[in-house]
């Protein structure tokens, strides 16, 4: 999914929108630099990244047709809304200290 419009300062709400691309190469040299760079300050965002990719090497080395498409979409649908609700609420007290 590509259009993830990063920000100067990127939020954990946006690494975890665009961690597909990030993880898909998707992203283009400055925005992967700014996913780089938040992956490596925020450790909350370091665990989901790299949960989410070691999943997803997981997942690629099933047999092509072992994952149905729509079990597929719903994994993917789950790690992007499930840890963005997550992270949201927690990175809240995080910004109101400044
Ligand atoms: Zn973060």
């Amino acid at each position: 999914m590509r259009g993830v419009k990063v920000i100067a300062v990127l939020t954990c709400r946006c690494f975890v929108a665009g961690l597909n691309d990030f993880l898909d190469g998707g992203l283009d040299a400055a925005n992967q630099a700014q996913f780089d760079r938040h992956a490596s300050d925020c450790v909350r965002c370091r665990i989901v990244w790299e949960t989410t990719r070691k999943t997803i090497e997981l997942y690629r080395t099933f047999p092509a047709g072992m994952v149905p498409p729509a079990l597929e979409r719903r994994l993917m649908e789950a790690i992007r809304t499930g840890a963005c609700a997550r992270f949201d609420g927690a990175s809240r007290r995080e910004q109101g200290a400044g």
